[in-house]
């Protein structure tokens, strides 16, 4: 009777829209301690307006948009979208751009006119000791802005704070883990400000903010290890499939990119938080009645 009883699982599963690609990681999802959540396009839906722009002379603000979303065009991050959106709604002209590049984890880069335009993360500006308008980032971070930088030529010309919407469901999500005694955490790539306000108001229980994409992974294994903890992650993005390979159960957001899909061991297909807590309900259920 038993693997009809997972059979039935399976298609209920379904069904519900949680698509299981790795039968034995859904049957250990009921045995899950900790979930980890990535942040951008998982617990927010990724989607970006641009909210404020401050500029630094000889720059107007349409210059830094418009460079940022030549830059942008080429990219398929959130960030990326919700510049480009802005820039066609303001109807401002987008450069041409060549030698495109993406920088892992800090941004992008590419030529315009002969000059290097980068956009790129607070962190990158503060490990090249650019000097910046603390003040407006310290504002708009603590407002859960995601806030780039456009260089030019390695210089400021201006910084853009984005917002994104925080998932309906994903308060519930993490209350409904902590009645159960599991671990919510989030491991985002954005600045700690950012992160802060976001896992405030869902009441994470612990925070990792600034993590570079190649770190994702190994926070997943200090989590197992150190704290001891079977762990599930939950990401759309490719900087967060190694972190999904590594979990015990790695799950992936529907809306996400191809590779965290190919790498997970469940997608919900709803991208819906609450999904999470599916997945380790039905594993129980199923699972409880083999034994
Ligand atoms: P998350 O882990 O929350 O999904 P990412 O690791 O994808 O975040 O991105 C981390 C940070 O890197 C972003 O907050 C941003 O500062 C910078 N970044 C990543 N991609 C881009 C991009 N296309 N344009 C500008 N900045 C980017
Ligand atoms: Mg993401």
């Amino acid at each position: 009777a038993a693997p009809l009883v997972v059979a039935v699982s399976t298609a209920i599963a379904a069904k519900k829209g949680l698509l299981i690609r790795n039968r034995a990681s859904f049957e250990n999802a009921r045995l899950i301690e900790a979930v980890v959540f990535d942040k951008t396009g998982t617990l927010t839906r990724g989607e970006f307006g641009v909210t404020n722009i401050a500029s630094s002379s000889p720059f107007t603000e349409e210059e830094v948009l418009s460079l940022a979303a030549a830059v942008e065009a080429h990219s398929e991050h959130p960030i990326a979208r919700g510049i480009l959106t802005s820039a066609e709604e303001r109807q401002l002209s987008i450069p041409q751009v060549s030698h495109f590049q993406s920088l892992t984890g800090k941004g992008l880069q590419g030529e315009v006119d002969g000059k290097e335009v980068m956009v790129v993360s607070p962190g990158y500006v503060r490990s090249e000791k650019l000097s910046i308008n603390e003040e407006s980032l310290n504002e708009w971070s603590e407002e859960g802005k995601t806030v780039v930088f456009t260089l030019v030529n390695g210089k400021i010309a201006g910084m853009i704070a984005l917002a994104d919407i925080i998932r309906d469901t994903a308060s519930e999500a993490i209350n409904k883990l902590k009645q159960i005694n599991i671990k919510s955490i989030m491991l985002t790539g954005d600045n700690a400000k950012v992160a802060q306000y976001v896992g405030a108001k869902l009441g994470i229980d612990e925070i990792f903010a600034e993590v570079l994409p190649h770190e994702k992974s190994d926070k997943i294994v200090y989590i197992q290890k150190n704290e001891g903890l079977r762990t599930a992650m939950t990401g759309d993005g490719v900087n967060d499939a190694p972190a999904l390979a590594k979990a015990d159960l790695g799950i992936a957001i529907g809306t996400g990119t191809d590779v965290a899909i190919e790498t997970a061991d469940v997608v919900l297909v709803k991208s819906n938080p609450m999904d999470v807590l599916n997945i380790i309900t039905l594993s129980k259920a199923t699972y409880r009645k083999m034994l």
